[in-house]
């Protein structure tokens, strides 16, 4: 494309992105649907490396989630919650094993996850203890919502050794509280929440606890942030380590010894996917041995360690403009 014509559409891609991401991040009404996002973003994507010239640190491809809810304490996150790059097919999988073989050589195995898709949390214990909870945000910056979390009965308040910790999930709503919460508006006349994820999201991005905990939620955890006084060698090991800790750990993933069985795993789930009783929307996959994590790091919006592979989309685009989303 020339160039006066790409500086154009970068700018229009741009614009409609960031309105976008407003209403899915910010206000947990998303205008489009995840695949039309998806699409609009790799094209910004190519464009972007197309004209390196046009960078700018405010584009949506470098920035993480949205702006934090100005009625909530803010908490700074001590290590940055970043987004995950994508992986689309078996062939972008592999350009992806290619790039971190590159950079730390070919002794790589990986962990494979379920991707819940709710709401990114970050639950930090004290002693033991749970003293806080936070939202995603930004990135570097997420909101309070330390009392709405506690009404979710799978977020242990007490671990079962009184280590420092903070650990990150996935905050969700199962598909059958849903559908109950949705049968409910629609019996009161209300409008419906046009998924569970956004329904999880508006659940604990409120102010009153006690709505929080009629919304029958659920989590997920999938990673330590930071932890004192104790040495993990790998992301497997680290989730064993939670799992004693008395968090709930999803017991699908896998430990996978090549890029192949990734795929196969991969495979499987788009299958799979339909008859588990929560929501997923791709898997996660991260380079397993801690030392090679360090090693390669991160770019400004996403670890260069693992990566996200989004199923095909099952619906047709939906435009959702209609749908007001009432918590
Ligand atoms: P991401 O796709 O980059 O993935 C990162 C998130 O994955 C983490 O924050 C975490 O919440 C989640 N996750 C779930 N299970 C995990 C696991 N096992 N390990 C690690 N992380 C796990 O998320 P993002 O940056 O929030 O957003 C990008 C996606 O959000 C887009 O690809 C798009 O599909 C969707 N989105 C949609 C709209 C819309 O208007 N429909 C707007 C913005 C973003």
């Amino acid at each position: 494309m020339e160039r006066l014509k790409a500086e154009k559409r970068i700018e229009e891609l741009r614009t409609m992105l960031e309105k976008y991401g407003h209403h899915y991040y910010v206000l947990d009404k998303p205008l489009v649907s995840d695949a039309e996002y998806d699409t609009l973003l790799q094209e910004l994507l190519r464009l972007e490396e197309e004209h390196p010239e046009f960078f700018s640190e405010h584009s949506p491809s470098v920035r993480v989630g949205g702006k934090t809810l100005p009625f909530f304490e803010k908490v700074e996150h001590r290590i940055p919650m970043l987004s995950l790059g994508n992986a689309f097919s078996d062939s972008d999988l592999r350009d992806f094993d290619r790039r971190v073989k590159q950079l730390v050589g070919d002794d790589i195995s990986y962990s494979c996850e379920l991707k819940i898709d709710g709401l990114a949390v970050s639950l930090t214990y004290e002693n033991g203890k749970f003293v806080r909870g936070a939202t995603r945000g930004d990135g570097q910056v997420g909101e309070d919502i330390t009392a709405n979390l506690k009404t979710i009965p799978a977020i242990p308040l007490r671990l079962s050794e009184p280590v420092t910790i903070e650990v990150r999930g996935e905050a969700y709503m199962p598909k059958g509280s849903f559908e109950a919460l949705n049968e409910l508006k629609a019996q009161a006349g209300e409008e419906k929440f046009a998924n569970p994820r956004n329904a999880a999201a508006g659940s604990l991005r409120q102010l009153n606890p006690k709505l929080a905990a009629k919304r029958n939620l659920s989590i997920f955890v999938y990673a330590i942030g930071h932890v004192e006084g104790r040495e993990i060698e790998s992301h497997s090991k680290g989730l064993t380590y939670l799992q004693e800790l008395g968090f709930r750990v999803n017991q699908e993933s896998k430990h996978c010894d090549n890029i192949e069985e990734v795929i196969t795993y991969t495979e499987e789930w788009v299958e799979k996917r339909a008859t588990l009783p929560y929501d997923i929307d791709g898997i996660v996959i991260k380079v397993d041995r801690l030392d090679q994590q360090k090693e390669l790091g991160f770019t400004a919006k996403s670890p260069r360690w693992a990566t996200a592979f989004k199923f095909p989309a099952e619906e047709v685009v939906t435009k959702l403009e209609d749908i007001e989303l009432s918590i």
